[in-house]
């Protein structure tokens, strides 16, 4: 039955269920579970788009991109979400590699050239559809580019218990929860989010744009205990003076949650942070709870219910705890493959992550980086992360990125790209010396230089290529 698993399986079964709990709340009023099924059957219905098409989602956060999102799941249609931090030209190049029918969008946002786009206020809502279609709508989406061009990865349509209950293991999420999603929904992190809110029939509280002012009014106002975000957002929540919020988890994921983050984060908020490590491609493979955070700082936790997580060396096999090796990831969610048919890479049924991590005694996973972004200087290996997390937790230092640079002599050396708190002050000799007396000689950053601000990327990634 090709509505009963996927956005519009969940929802249909959410609004028969609990149709007056609300489902949406943006800036522009509530909508419940039962208003939610019947906007979204009648835009199916307006739409002109056949099972099997592709058709683009060009929005920031809002009760329209949900609606567009699932009507077009429930036609059948491949929903694919574009991010809308790329350039015009990236989005014309998603817009062609994945041969998109239609592009639905925000109307403050302007869709690429050369295909047929509908904003989302105007397109008519008609009778609602009710006749399943021939086929599944799989959603599609872009992984960050951080190393190259985005890449189109489908999404499996989880049916079952595992991935929620994969979830829940770690997380004391409950059904009815009211979660702010502020990680972009065209993102793993944020989209993820959705399918677990709608298999919890929780509320869903969104807002276009991440303001941390805001945000903290936000969860306030609107009660939120949960929220979905990625790590740069609790930099610039604490940034703001902490004030009195209902929270009682914050799961952040997307990239690497910076050492003494999290820590600093629950020593204002309560111990509510949960780092989740994974993927587009293998969606969430380890859960660090408040209590392993604590324990120690910078882990991505354990994998969960249904999970396996490996560090495998050159030979695929297992090395042994504390040393680092590629990280592989087993799960009932890895992605279905890439739309440009690119080959995934799989060892014994598990995938391939391109990072290199280690597992301690106690099975904890530390993800030490992206194999791409290993630092080889003077034959040594030097991850960022860990001269990174060594400069984020000096007071000065609001951010930092640390990444190598060709050199005659050592073939790379390291430089440390710096972003001193307002009024902060601190020379490019005492970060070296703060690194030498802690780390070994060769991971000490030759080049230091201090900037304004990082390159990101829409879900705040740091764009190292831009570094570079
Ligand atoms: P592309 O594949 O196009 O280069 P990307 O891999 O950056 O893009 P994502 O799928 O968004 O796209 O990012 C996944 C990567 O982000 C992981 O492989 C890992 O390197 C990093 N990452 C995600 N969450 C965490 C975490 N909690 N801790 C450490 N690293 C993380």
């Amino acid at each position: 039955h090709t509505w009963k698993f996927g956005l519009a399986g969940e929802l249909r079964q959410a609004a028969a269920r609990s149709p007056a709990r609300v489902a949406l709340i943006d800036e522009g009023g509530v909508t419940t579970y039962g208003e939610l099924l019947d906007r979204t059957s009648r835009l199916a219905a307006a739409l002109p788009v056949e099972p099997g098409d592709r058709v683009g989602i060009l929005s920031r956060n809002s009760s329209a991109m949900v609606e567009a999102l699932i009507a077009v799941a429930t036609l059948g249609a491949d929903p694919v979400l574009m991010n809308t931090g790329l350039s015009p030209e990236q989005l014309a190049a998603v817009a062609r590699d994945q041969r998109l029918a239609l592009i639905l969008h925000d109307a403050s946002l302007v869709p690429p050239p050369g295909v047929p786009a509908l904003p989302f206020g105007q397109i008519g809502y008609v009778t609602p559809l009710t006749k399943p279609p021939s086929r599944p709508g799989r959603t599609i989406i872009l992984t960050s580019g951080t190393t190259g061009v985005p890449k189109g990865a489908h999404r499996p349509t989880p049916g079952g218990f595992s991935p929620l209950c994969s979830i829940i293991d770690r997380i004391p999420l409950t059904a009815g929860v009211r979660m702010l999603i502020a990680a972009p929904l065209f993102h793993t992190w944020g989209y993820a989010g959705l399918q677990i809110a709608l298999a919890l029939r929780a509320t869903v509280v969104l807002r276009s744009r991440f303001d941390p002012a805001d945000t903290l009014d936000t969860l306030a106002d609107q009660d939120c205990t949960a929220m979905i975000a990625v790590p740069v957002m609790l930099q610039r929540l604490l940034e703001q003076p902490a004030r009195e919020v209902p929270l009682k988890i914050v799961a952040v994921s997307g990239s690497a949650l910076p050492g003494g983050l999290a820590t600093r984060f629950m020593d204002s908020y309560g111990d509510v942070v949960y780092n989740l490590y994974g993927s587009t491609e293998a969606s969430w493979a380890s859960i660090a709870t408040p209590a392993d955070l604590r324990a120690a700082p910078t882990t991505a936790g354990r994998p969960p219910h249904g999970t396996i997580v490996a560090a495998l060396d050159e030979d695929g096999r297992p090395v042994p705890p504390g040393t680092p090796g590629r990280l592989f990831v087993g799960n009932e969610m890895l992605f279905e493959g890439y739309t440009n048919g690119a080959a995934r890479e799989l060892n014994g049924g598990l995938l391939a992550t391109g990072d290199i991590g280690h597992l301690d005694e106690e099975g904890r996973v530390f993800v030490d980086g992206r194999q791409d972004d290993m630092i080889v200087s003077g034959g040594e290996n030097v991850f960022p992360s860990e001269v990174e997390d060594l400069l984020a937790a000096r007071p000065e230092v609001r951010e930092v990125a640390v990444i190598g640079v060709a050199d005659d002599r050592y073939g790379q050396r390291l430089a440390a790209y710096v972003v001193l708190h307002e009024g902060a002050e601190l020379t490019a000799d005492a970060v070296r010396d703060h690194v030498r007396a802690r780390l070994a000689r060769f991971s000490v950053p030759r080049d230091v230089v201090f900037l304004p601000e990082l390159p990101r990327n829409a879900t705040g990634k740091i764009l190292k290529r831009e570094l570079a």
